[in-house]
């Protein structure tokens, strides 16, 4: 689909707006380098009307029925699904990714709506018995915590923001959500759905702008009463600790270091396949990445050839290509610290089988990377990569491998292949991760909860505990007079 790049505007009590003091930022197309628009930029006036818009509007829309909140939540999803190609083709102009993965994101979101438009209506209270021999009711009630500030990031534009808006508007909230600068259309393009479906005026702001400026305004703000933020670790902890200060609800959904365990007994070449393609998909710009390749001796070899013949099959190229498997990374940044990490693990004496730098000199393309021999004292052992690089390290036994897959301070997701039911379960147990999958790729379902342990955060998005995170609890305890 061809298709022009618009600029995209703030969202502001119901109005698409210019910033009050007419700022905007260039958005570049990370496969061909070139400007494609440019972004409004707002300022703390600019999030004033934003905050005031959406503190009215949830006063109204908590008591909105679930019911009817559902039914225009459903018609989001539908106009979201009847836009899917526009919207895709956006994505890729301003991310990269390729259009097939784009359409599956948006498809996804849709998804993501008309889950939680049920959920919404499953928020249930409950009775407590009573210690009184008759006459007190103990009622336990589930309430919309107010109005939400949700800070997303450029790998899921999409993804990242439904989550999070779809799962307060269901329990009544209402929101701001500072979106991703690199890719700002797409989200605007969902932001619209949701005005077009009817969610009343306020409700759902967007703005863009300086990130550090703008969290630390709306954070601090007595509106905003819950935080979520998707984000790197350091920056998450910066957020969180701003929260503390003020004493709001948060949820952190951070960065991951994910340990891909491959036992003795597992099917290879499956393993192969379900790994490389998701250590590949979206140029490994995903939290949740297969990252540290923990191979057991006696399948090493096997597994690290077929490996490599798949990194070197990967047709590399503008998203917008036929046949086009992974797109170049996001933006410049991410080129630079892809390279650092590949440099830093070669001076720590990894071996690159394949890949290993910048494709071409146009557009932010990396090769697909396999290294072995790869030290632990490697930057990219220790930190989140979040690019195309597989480190691929061998173990000979289930403790030591356990050993290694706990070694950091991450805990977003695991894998594991193996045909042994019990290392399947001791591996399930042992892991300290918020998510493991084992023989599959599992995770990232709007059904499931979606969250890490240690400084991969804490909280959950998807599942019932998704909507939780939107709601507070109160106890009415009630005797007649
Ligand atoms: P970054 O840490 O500057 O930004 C990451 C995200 O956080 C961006 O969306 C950015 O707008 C936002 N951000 C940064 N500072 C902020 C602040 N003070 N207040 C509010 N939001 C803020 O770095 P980057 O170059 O964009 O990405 C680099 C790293 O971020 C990656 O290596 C990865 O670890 C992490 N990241 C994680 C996810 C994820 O899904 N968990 C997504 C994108 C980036």
């Amino acid at each position: 689909m061809s298709i022009k790049y618009p600029d995209t505007q703030l969202f502001l009590n119901g109005e698409w707006r210019d910033a009050l003091a007419k700022e905007s930022l260039e958005i570049i197309n990370p496969a061909t380098e070139e400007v494609i628009g440019k972004v409004s930029h707002a300022r703390k006036e600019d999030l004033d009307i934003a905050l005031n818009a959406a503190e009215k509007a949830f006063n109204s829309w908590k008591n909105v029925s679930a019911y009817e909140r559902s039914k225009i939540l459903r018609k989001a999803a539908d106009i979201v699904r009847s836009k899917a190609d526009e919207i895709a083709t956006l994505m890729t102009l301003e991310q990269g990714k390729p259009l097939v993965e784009a359409k599956m994101e948006t498809m996804g979101a849709a998804d993501s709506i008309d889950w939680y438009a049920e959920e919404g209506r499953r928020a249930y209270g409950r009775i407590i018995p009573s210690r009184a021999p008759q006459g007190v009711y103990q009622f336990v009630f589930k309430e919309a915590v107010g109005v939400v500030a949700a800070f997303t990031p450029w790998n899921f534009p999409l993804n990242q923001v439904v989550k999070k808006v779809a799962a307060a508007f269901a329990a009544g909230c209402t929101a701001i959500v500072k979106g991703p600068e690199e890719t700002p259309a797409s989200v605007a393009e969902l932001i619209k759905a949701f005005d077009e479906a009817g969610m009343p005026k306020g409700s759902i702001n967007l703005v863009y702008g300086i990130p550090a400026e703008i969290s630390e305004y709306l954070i601090a703000h007595p509106i905003v009463r819950k935080v979520t933020f998707t984000g790197s670790t350091a920056v998450g902890k910066l957020l969180a600790s701003l929260a503390g200060t003020h004493m709001k609800r948060v949820t952190m959904e951070l960065g991951g270091h994910s340990p891909a365990i491959v036992c003795e007994d597992a099917d290879v070449k499956a393993a192969v396949k379900i790994l490389s393609a998701n250590k590949f998909r979206n140029a490994g710009q995903v939290c949740i990445s297969p990252t540290r390749f923990l191979v057991h001796d006696s399948v090493y070899e096997e597994f690290v050839d077929g490996f490599v013949e798949q990194a070197e099959a990967l047709n590399v190229g503008n998203g917008l290509d036929e046949g086009v498997k992974m797109g170049p990374l996001a933006h410049d940044r991410r080129l630079t610290a892809i390279e650092g990490f590949v440099s830093d693990a070669v001076e720590n004496g990894a071996k690159v089988l394949t890949g290993g730098k910048r494709k071409g000199n146009k557009g932010y393309f990396f090769e697909p990377t396999v290294m072995t021999n790869v030290s632990n004292d490697a930057r990219i052992m220790n930190e989140e990569p979040f690019g195309p690089l597989a480190p691929i390290n061998s173990f000979s036994s289930i403790d030591e491998v356990i050993e290694e897959a706990n070694r950091l301070n991450y805990g977003l997701a695991a894998y594991a292949y193996t045909n042994s039911a019990k290392t399947a379960q001791d591996l399930g147990q042992a892991i300290e991760s918020g998510q493991v999958s084992i023989n599959h790729h599992g995770l990232g379902l709007v059904d499931t909860p979606f969250g890490g342990v240690k400084d991969s955060g804490y909280g959950s998005e998807g599942g019932p505990e998704g909507l939780d995170a939107y709601m507070t609890t109160k106890l009415v305890s009630q005797t007649g007079l």
